[in-house]
């Protein structure tokens, strides 16, 4: 049985994060007070604890810096997915992030391995960053 994957849980932090990923856009934050990029998205910095925030947009460039493959997900609706990557990456602009790696060579992802980010549609307008490797 096939079963829909889910969409994303949007609240009042990430909301301007997936609507640039229905956009096909990657966006994190930056702290105007200190500088340092981080994600996941958050009403403030959690290296200063300023609320003085905007949005950036980056490369969708990094590489992996841990991965599992899943077998026997939790959720049923990644069922026929599996088994599928799930890894952190480290962004080119430094914060990690976790993520899917897919495509066809998915499976034989490595630690080290130069990804870039493809937005994975979820119904509707929704679209999840996600990754695949590529060649660098
Ligand atoms: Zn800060």
């Amino acid at each position: 049985m096939s079963v829909a994957l889910p969409a994303p849980v949007v609240n009042a932090d990430s909301a301007y994060y997936w609507a640039a990923a229905a956009a096909e856009r990657l966006v994190i934050r930056k702290c105007m007070h200190c500088g340092q990029l981080h994600f996941m998205p958050r009403y403030l910095c959690p290296h200063c604890w300023s609320t003085d925030l905007e949005w950036v947009e980056i490369s969708g460039r990094g590489r992996v810096y841990s991965f599992t493959v899943m077998r026997r997900p939790a959720d049923p609706a990644f069922s026929d997915l599996a088994p599928y990557v799930v890894a952190l990456i480290d962004l080119d602009e430094g914060p990690r992030m976790m993520a899917g790696v897919v495509g066809e060579d998915a499976l034989g992802v490595a630690i080290g391995d130069p990804v870039t980010v493809i937005f994975e549609p979820r119904g509707g307008e929704a679209k999840v960053p996600q990754f695949k490797r590529v060649a660098r």
